[in-house]
């Protein structure tokens, strides 16, 4: 097993969670001999737990996460949170810096576009509700905080991909609850039955849910594909292992 801090004393990391990346991290820091606090949201239902303390809920923006930071002599932050969650982010080095502690972020790379796949990048959920075009038969897979842009496309059919349903979805989509990751078998089977004319995504990035983009690409579906949010500058890494390496180093040299 690798030790990256054998002779180091140990250090209080907080990392901001919520994605799959967050948990490895960890757990991988656990190993390393840290005191982790792992800190949820609390959106999901029975979420999966990273190993180490785990905290629930919001902070009270970014002067609650700093007096956070402060009272539980946090030595380092890690923004391991989804690249979309950019209030969480720019909280994070709002208060990172008024409380004088280091910040890594950890940011899966984007996708980019397969050879021969039809993307529109838009900029927003807005966005991409309004360039699909008319009567479109669409695969939406954005998670169900940004389902509201497309209720006025009532010209469009729906099929909506998530895992937790809000109740008051439009009667006339069709709710597919399945959670990934899929098969490029199965990605190919949902676009076909349902006649899919265009597929809705975040540019979330990592392979856990990619099939569907190679799926499209060889059905020749055109993807809506939103770009991620700004995020303020910080140190970022964009894998678990150079989160690890870059926090032993910082704590070597620091
Ligand atoms: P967001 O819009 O950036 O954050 C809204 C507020 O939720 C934040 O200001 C903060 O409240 C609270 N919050 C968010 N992440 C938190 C965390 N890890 N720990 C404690 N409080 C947190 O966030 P979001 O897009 O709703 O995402 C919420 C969570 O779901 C994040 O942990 C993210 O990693 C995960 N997630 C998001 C997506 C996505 O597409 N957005 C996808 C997968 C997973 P206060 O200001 O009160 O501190």
């Amino acid at each position: 097993m690798t030790t990256s801090n054998d002779n180091a004393h140990q250090r209080r990391i907080l990392i901001l969670g919520g994605t799959g990346e967050a948990r490895e991290l960890a757990a991988a820091l656990v190993v390393d001999g840290h005191a982790v606090i792992s800190s949820l949201a609390g959106r999901t239902q029975a979420p999966t737990l990273p190993p180490g303390e785990i905290r629930i809920g919001g902070f009270g923006g970014p002067r609650g996460l700093a007096a956070y930071l402060d009272e539980q002599a946090i030595d380092l932050l890690v923004d391991a949170t989804h690249p979309f969650a950019a209030s969480m982010s720019a909280n994070a080095a709002t208060a990172a810096s008024s409380a004088n502690v280091p910040l890594v972020r950890l940011e899966r790379p984007a996708w980019s576009r397969p050879q021969g796949a039809i993307w529109l990048e838009v900029p927003d959920m807005e966005a991409a509700a309004d360039v699909l075009p008319e009567d479109s038969r669409v695969l939406l897979t954005v998670g169900r905080q940004d389902l509201d842009p497309f209720r006025k496309r009532a010209d469009c059919t729906f099929f909506a991909r998530m895992i937790e349903i809000p109740a008051d979805l439009p009667p006339e989509w069709t709710i597919i609850a399945h959670r990934g990751p899929f098969t490029l078998a199965q990605e190919k089977a949902v676009l076909t039955a349902n006649a899919i004319t265009h597929l809705v995504s975040k540019n979330s990035g990592g392979l856990q849910v990619a099939a569907k983009l190679a799926a499209a690409a060889q059905l020749n579906v055109p993807v809506i594909m939103i770009a991620r949010p700004a995020l303020p500058e910080a140190e970022t890494v964009q894998t678990v292992a150079q989160a690890r390496e870059a926090i032993g180093q910082l704590f070597r040299t620091g």
